[in-house]
């Protein structure tokens, strides 16, 4: 496994590889990213996965400050798995210019996480433009659980570039609970919170097919759990997931959610 700290190191490693396939991630690796990963590994002849805090999509410098690193832990993984390249760039490496035209989400798809949290799929989109445009693969692996990070980093790099997004299922523990990185901040009690109302919400997308006014009926379901777990909810909303827009229809449908337990924001979708 290479190990490459900037752009030089890239250059040199990567030049003859045209079927490579590209894992972006911020570290403190789990089983979501592993199969991400595994998945390029089939698919592609060689793998890079990139290591990088991005603080552009960080809306809450706290969050930033406390998201968790675990780099000793990432490498002795990504060497098990016998991954082809590791890029860990500094923030120097990847912000060394300004861009000429900012990105901009349209007001469209101001919803959600987009809404909640002003400015974050900006800074996402602006690091994967960076990274595709150096890395150049022909494959990126994203994960599901990131539904809407997905849908619109799809819609811009599929337009700029020749890379290819490949969407890879989420993988969840036995109770149904989305693997996070974030979830190594929650305490036992929030964990098992978490746990019981990741549940919670897939036994509600089971059921919402026989709800006929379903806006309604979650709206229900959403201050039922509020009381039940103390948590703020930001949204659980039925969207389809083409366009991302509200829906009374199950087919084509995912039910997402994004909650809080304490300070730490957690989202996922059914
Ligand atoms: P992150 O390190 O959280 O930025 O995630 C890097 C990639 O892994 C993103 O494409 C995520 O959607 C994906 N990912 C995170 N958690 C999971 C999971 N539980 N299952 C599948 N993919 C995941």
């Amino acid at each position: 496994m290479k190990i490459l700290l900037n752009k030089n190191d890239l250059n040199e490693a990567l030049y003859s590889h045209s079927n490579l396939g590209f894992v972006p991630t911020m570290g403190s690796l789990h089983e979501g990213h592993i199969s991400l990963i595994k998945k390029s590994m089939k698919q592609c002849k060689k793998t890079l996965v990139s290591i990088f805090i991005n603080p552009t999509q960080f809306n809450n410098k706290n969050d930033y400050k406390n998201y968790p690193k675990n780099y000793k832990r990432d490498l002795s993984i990504l060497r098990n798995l016998n991954v082809d390249f590791v890029f860990i760039p500094k923030k120097s490496e990847i912000y060394n210019y300004k861009r000429i035209k900012k990105i901009k989400i349209p007001e469209k798809h101001k919803i959600m996480c987009a809404k909640y949290r002003k400015g974050h799929f900006e800074g996402v989109i602006d690091v994967m433009d960076r990274l595709t445009k150096i890395i150049k693969p022909k494959k990126i692996f994203m994960g599901e659980k990131d539904f809407q990070q997905l849908y619109l980093v799809k819609k811009f790099i599929e337009k700029n570039y020749k890379s290819r997004i490949i969407s890879c299922k989420t993988i969840r523990d036995k109770n149904k609970l989305a693997l996070s990185s974030r979830n190594i901040l929650l305490n036992e009690s929030e964990l098992s919170i978490a746990r019981q109302l990741s549940k919670n919400i897939y036994f509600i997308k089971k059921k919402l097919n026989k709800i006929k006014d379903k806006k309604k009926f979650l709206l229900k379901k959403k201050n039922e759990i509020k009381k039940i777990y103390n948590t703020s909810i930001e949204y659980l909303e039925l969207r389809n997931i083409n366009n991302l827009q509200i829906t009374n229809n199950i087919k084509k449908s995912k039910l997402f959610i994004a909650y809080y337990l304490n300070k730490i924001r957690l989202i996922d979708n059914f």
